[in-house]
This record gives structure tokens, C-alpha cells and sequence, in this order.
């Protein structure tokens, strides 16, 4: 195809396009409002007066006080600080209770602690790709710092029980931490009724320029630094203020937020395209049907490589995913898959599609027509495929 064609894009959980409003926010810091927010002159006040509106904004749109919304560089960096600053900061507690299908910035991060002497339980899931709340019960005790389950999953957008896992993490005496990078302007998103005590975000995922993000860090509670340097952000994360990207961070999500009405035609074009997939023979739905993410279908279908299929597709116009954008580079059968049973010939053979309000029903349509073609293609080819 050359590059004038217009192509249909559905990787929307990697990353999306910067909207035209983030834009607009975006501008008069580049052009008038490029001051030093520390600065006491009127240069730095402007840049100033911008960056606590954006606070502003977000602490509206996920119910908490503006000063308790830091920003930070990305999602992965609003992960580290709550997992590592809770750790560091406890005394006493060593452990720390997860999920088996937490994102590498959750996982990692975690393992990382492990090396340093840290307790880590990684909790399973159901076939669904909900946490077992069983499990999670056994596991935290009055050993436990921190609970950290995201809210909805980047892989097969399966979204958790935030609310009853916070009530278990705060009987024990534990914090409780969700990375909500995936679930802010899919669903709605309000700290007080999940009663977390830290949340990430991440800008790119709701329209914003890469390397933008936040964390909620409810007043009282208290995490160490990973970053020190100036006074910014209160004195708990230093380095001078990504003004330009705060101002789109503040639009986007007030504007993700305001747009969740949106999310049902999103659900109706995701179910068209779910029913239309699952035509196709030997092909099978990861995750639960209902309890998803609007724009999260995440499917396998037997005797092909999913890289391959992505690579047709992509020739076809079409951009997906075969997991998360960051182990999409690696052959490796994503650990999400794994552990919702998902046997590993099947995991290798999975794509993902992540739709936005943008697309139409014609592109799912499309989309349907071009799958189809392409896995029988490259079944054509596989010597052990039984359907020939
Ligand atoms: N957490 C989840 C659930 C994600 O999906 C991602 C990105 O894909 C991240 C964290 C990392 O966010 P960022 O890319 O802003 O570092």
C-alpha cells in the first residue's frame, strides 16, 4: 500500500493520536507561557497558573484534591514511585501482594524488589482474567505493605475489583495501589469509590504526546522519593515541569473523561467485530465477554503465527497488536495469556484490537473481511492445519 492510503487503525492500547484540543492546550506554553514555573517573575507565574490548572483538571475528573495529583514522566515511572516508594517507606511490612497479569512496569518493578529482599505474592486469575480474590485474601496479612492490582488489563482488557481488593488491602494495614493507565477514559475512574491510596496514569493512552503521566497519592499517605531535585511537585518529585505535556495531560483527560458516553458505540463496534472473529474456525475469545474494557477484543485462532497475521494485516492496511506494545518485539507467549490457561501454541497465534470512538462500522467490517482472508491464507500454508 503506499503511504496516501487510509489506514485502519486499532492499536489504541499502545498508543493513540494526539488529539487536535491536546494541541491547541499545548501551544501557548511553547509560545508565551515557556517561563520556569518556579520562577517568582510573571513569566514563570504564567507557566505556573497553567500547570495548576492542569491539576486542577485532573483531581476533577477522578474525584481526589488537586494536590494530591503528582506528575511524572509516563505510567511505567507512576508505577515505579508507588511500588518502590511504598516499599522504601515502610518500616516494618516486607511484602507485597500482585497479580500474575500485571504490566511489565508492575512486574519488573516488583522483581526488582524481590532482588532486594522484598516478598512478592503474584496472585492468579480465573479464566476470565479476574483476579482471584480468594487468593488475595490468603495472601495479605499484617506482613503486607502494599497491594497492587491494576484496573483493567492491557492485553485482554479484563477490568478488576478494585473497590472489594482495596477493603481487603486496608483491613490488614496495607496500602493499595492500581495502575489505571489502561482504564481512564474507558471506564469510569473515581478514587474515593475504589478506595485506593495510589493511582497511575499515563497520557499517551487518552491523546497526549508520549512521556506524560501522573500519580494519585492520597494526602496522608506517605511514599519516598525516587526522584530528588528542586522543590517541584510539592518536594516529592524533582526536575523542572514538562509544562507543554501537563497542559495536554489536564485537557486530555478532563476531555476522556467527559467523553465516556461515547464508550457504548465503542462496545457495539467491538461486538460486532468479537462476533464476526469468531466465525472464523479453531478461533477463540481471551477474557471475559462482558467484563472488558469497551474497546478490548483480544482473540487466538489455532494454526497460525500471530506475527504473521500482523504482518499481513499491516500489509492490508490494518494496524493491531499480538499483545502489549512493549513484548510485542519479543516471541516470547505473553504471561497474561499464559495465565488465564491459554495453551502456548494458541497465545502465539493471538492478536489484539483496541478501538476508539474513531472508528466506524465499516472498518470493522473491513477488518473482519481482511482477518479472515488472511488466516485462511496462512493456514493454506501450515502443514498441520486439519481444516484442509
Ligand atoms: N501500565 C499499563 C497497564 C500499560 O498498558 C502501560 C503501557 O502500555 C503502562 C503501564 C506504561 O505506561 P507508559 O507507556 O506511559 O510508560
Amino acid at each position: 500500500m503506499n503511504g496516501s492510503e487510509k489506514r485502519i487503525y486499532v492499536d489504541n492500547a499502545a498508543t493513540t493520536p494526539v488529539s487536535e484540543e491536546v494541541i491547541n492546550a499545548m501551544l501557548p506554553c511553547f509560545r508565551e507561557a515557556w517561563g520556569n514555573p518556579s520562577s517568582l517573575h510573571a513569566d514563570g507565574q504564567k507557566a505556573k497558573d497553567l500547570v495548576i490548572e492542569a491539576r486542577e483538571k485532573i483531581a476533577r475528573s477522578i474525584g481526589c484534591e488537586a494536590n494530591e495529583i503528582y506528575f511524572t514522566s509516563c505510567g511505567s515511572e507512576s508505577d515505579n514511585w508507588a511500588i518502590k516508594g511504598a516499599a522504601y517507606a515502610s518500616k516494618k511490612r516486607k511484602k507485597i501482594v500482585t497479580s500474575k497479569v500485571e504490566h511489565h512496569a508492575v512486574l519488573h518493578t516488583c522483581q526488582a524488589l524481590e532482588k532486594e529482599g522484598y516478598e512478592v505474592v503474584y496472585v492468579g486469575v480465573d479464566e476470565g482474567g479476574k483476579v482471584k480474590l480468594d487468593e488475595i485474601r490468603r495472601a495479605v496479612d499484617e506482613e503486607t505493605l502494599l497491594v497492587a492490582i491494576m484496573m483493567a488489563n492491557n492485553e485482554i482488557g479484563t477490568i478488576q475489583p478494585i473497590a472489594e481488593i482495596s477493603e481487603i488491602a486496608h483491613q490488614n494495614g496495607a496500602l493499595m495501589f492500581t495502575d489505571a493507565v489502561q482504564a481512564v477514559g474507558n471506564i469510569p475512574v473515581n478514587v474515593r469509590e475504589l478506595g485506593v491510596d495510589m493511582l497511575s496514569l499515563s497520557g499517551h493512552k487518552i491523546h497526549t504526546p508520549k512521556g506524560i503521566g501522573a500519580l494519585y497519592i492520597r494526602k496522608g499517605v506517605r511514599i519516598k522519593n525516587l526522584i530528588d531535585g528542586g522543590g517541584q511537585e510539592r518536594g516529592k518529585r524533582g526536575g523542572t515541569e514538562n509544562v507543554p505535556y501537563i497542559c495536554g495531560l489536564g485537557v486530555a483527560v478532563e476531555s476522556a473523561v467527559n467523553g465516556l458516553g461515547e464508550m457504548e458505540k465503542v462496545r457495539a463496534l467491538r461486538n460486532k467485530l468479537i462476533d464476526g472473529l469468531l466465525e472464523i474456525p479453531y478461533s477463540r475469545l481471551n477474557g471475559d465477554r462482558e467484563n472488558r474494557l469497551p474497546g478490548n477484543a483480544n482473540l487466538s485462532f489455532s494454526y497460525i503465527e500471530g506475527e504473521s497475521l500482523l504482518l499481513w494485516l499491516d500489509m492490508s492496511g490494518v494496524s493491531a497488536s499480538t499483545g502489549s506494545a512493549c513484548s510485542s518485539n519479543s516471541l516470547e507467549a505473553s504471561h497474561v495469556l499464559l495465565a488465564i490457561g491459554v495453551d502456548i501454541e494458541d497465545a502465539h497465534g493471538s492478536l489484539r484490537f483496541s478501538l476508539s470512538k474513531d472508528n466506524t462500522e465499516e472498518e470493522v467490517e473491513e477488518i473482519i473481511r481482511v482477518v479472515k482472508e488472511s488466516v485462511e491464507r496462512l493456514r493454506a500454508m501450515s502443514p498441520i492445519y486439519p481444516g484442509k
